[in-house]
């Protein structure tokens, strides 16, 4: 194994598809021939074939059904593998990373560490811990204080239903999930209404 795994985690906002392309740039500008894949639960922007940061870039993408079809779509000469919301891949993805890397090809990913509770997302905890570096880019807290936004450092996703915090017990992704209902959040704002409450340190008497 001669190449490396980079994992770009982070909250909704922080701009990891930003930091992702950056990456694919890099790669490319390096002479190496990179291809991007996405699995097809991300219908945000409604483009089929590519991946797109807020800030407007983008770069042609493979959307695949399983983790497995990263490998049946793999070309021969591929260099770099780049991975796109790859939280939202069933479980077989860290296999499927692993034999990039054995057969020597870079792979770099973005993905949501955390769900809207603020719980590990999916595979993401293995694919970090088998990173070779990992970029924690944050998102800024837009939460109204004294009528303005919080400003703090962002790390959470904050789910809102009708202007309500979403509850620890709603389902992870919804059909339909726009990207409306979803806020960046620093810790002291993120709000997760019945979300089990860890072992206090201190007992009261
Ligand atoms: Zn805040």
């Amino acid at each position: 194994m001669t190449e490396s795994l980079k994992g770009i985690s982070g909250s909704m906002f922080a701009g990891k598809t930003e930091t992702l392309l950056k990456e694919i740039s890099r790669a490319e500008y390096g002479g190496k021939k990179v291809q991007v894949f996405k699995p097809e639960i991300d219908n945000r922007w409604k483009t089929e074939a590519e991946i797109r940061s807020h800030s407007g870039g983008s770069h042609k993408a493979c959307i695949v059904k399983n983790s497995s079809n990263i490998i049946d779509c793999l070309e021969p000469d591929t260099q770099v593998v780049a991975i796109e919301e790859i939280q939202f891949f069933d479980a077989e993805i860290v296999d499927v990373v692993r034999s990039l890397l054995e057969a020597d090809i870079r792979v770099v990913f973005a993905g949501l560490s955390l769900d809207f509770r603020g719980e590990p997302f999916g595979s993401m905890p293995t694919l970090l811990s088998l990173c070779d570096e990992i970029e924690k880019p944050t998102a800024v807290c837009t939460e109204t204080v004294d009528g303005k936004p919080c400003g703090a450092v962002a790390t959470k996703t904050q789910r809102l239903i009708n202007g309500k915090p979403a509850n620890y017990s709603d389902p992870i992704v919804l059909i339909g999930d726009e990207e409306e209902g979803y806020h960046a959040r620093c810790p002291k704002h993120h709000r997760v209404p019945g979300k089990p409450t860890p072992k206090p340190i201190y007992q009261s008497k």
